[in-house]
């Protein structure tokens, strides 16, 4: 039977780090700070956007919300994106999806300045993690990296095979991956016979929002298998994986949830630290 990758543990080990990060900053008279632009009152924006001000004040680091109405013009979302760009009090901006349909995601994600893009998804961010150089990268997928690395799980030379091509997940890990020597597998919609590719892997990685995608037959015994996914369900949230047959076969297994999800927030405000360094350089 499978070993967790326990996120929850992991994600504690992150914040202690975030917090000794933080005070670090302080002790240079630098207060790190992230502002959150919520646009609308879809319910479970606020719940995140809530969130997030919560684990931020825990770790130190001072937050804003900006609350703005569903019909505001794009420009006027845009303009409030620009004054934040030039704060140098704020060093990471982070904007709440969905956005109302008026609003272009892509201008509103082009319109954040690079390094303070702590959702990773600015062109330029999108660029840097293909050619591996040094960037701000969204958090699922490196709490993908991250669950496994703190674990102890050697990701170099391993055959990865991951289950979904999407923008926030799937597409890029596979630069995540590949920067740690592992070969790699993408799997989708597309691919004919799922399981004759997930068999053949050492690592999968599950990240389609279909529960229970992954059976027991789909994987070989000793596997690995971070779950990425988040359904929801009658009987609650789970993942990708049916978690209790996979467990079985699986040497490590992360659960849903308690796993990749749990770390996801912490690095954000990671990304919000390492925002900062990259400002305080490109000064
Ligand atoms: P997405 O953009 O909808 O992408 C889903 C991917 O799954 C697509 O590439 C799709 O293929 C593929 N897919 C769909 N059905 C499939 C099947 N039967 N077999 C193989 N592949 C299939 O989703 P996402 O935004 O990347 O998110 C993926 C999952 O991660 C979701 O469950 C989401 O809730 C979860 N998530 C978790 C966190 C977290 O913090 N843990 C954060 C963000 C997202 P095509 O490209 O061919 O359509």
């Amino acid at each position: 039977m499978a070993n967790l990758l326990d996120g929850k543990a992991i994600a504690k080990v992150l914040k202690e780090e975030i917090k000794d990060e933080v005070l670090k900053w302080k002790s240079k008279g630098v207060q790190p700070k992230l502002a959150v632009i919520l646009v609308g009152e879809d319910p479970a924006s606020v719940v995140y956007a809530r969130s997030k001000q919560k684990v931020s004040e825990n770790l130190g680091i001072s937050f804003e919300l900006h609350t703005l109405p569903s019909d505001i013009a794009e420009g006027e979302l845009i303009s409030l994106i620009e004054l934040l760009n030039n704060n140098e009090q704020i060093h990471g901006i982070m904007i709440e999806l969905p956005l109302p349909k008026h609003i272009s995601k892509e201008s509103v994600m082009s319109a954040v300045r690079p390094d303070k893009d702590v959702d990773g998804v600015h062109p330029i961010n999108r660029g840097f993690i293909m050619s591996g150089e040094e960037g701000l990268f969204p958090a699922t997928p490196q709490s993908c990296v991250e669950i496994l690395l703190r674990s102890g799980v050697e990701i170099a030379g391993k055959h990865v095979v991951i289950v979904g091509r999407g923008e926030t997940v799937g597409k890029p890990l596979v630069f995540l991956i590949l920067k740690h020597n592992a070969t790699v597998t993408i799997c989708h919609s597309k691919t004919p016979d799922l399981g004759s590719f997930t068999r053949q892997a050492d690592i999968v990685v599950a990240a389609v929002g279909k529960a229970n995608l992954i059976k027991e037959d789909m994987v070989k015994p000793g596997v690995i298998v971070v779950d990425a996914g988040i359904n929801e369900t009658p009987d609650g949230i789970c993942g990708d994986v049916d978690f209790e047959a996979v467990k079985e076969k699986a040497s490590l297994i992360s659960p849903v949830p308690g796993g990749v999800g749990s770390l996801t927030t912490a690095l954000i405000m990671k990304n919000v630290l390492k925002g900062l360094d990259l400002q305080r350089r490109n000064v």
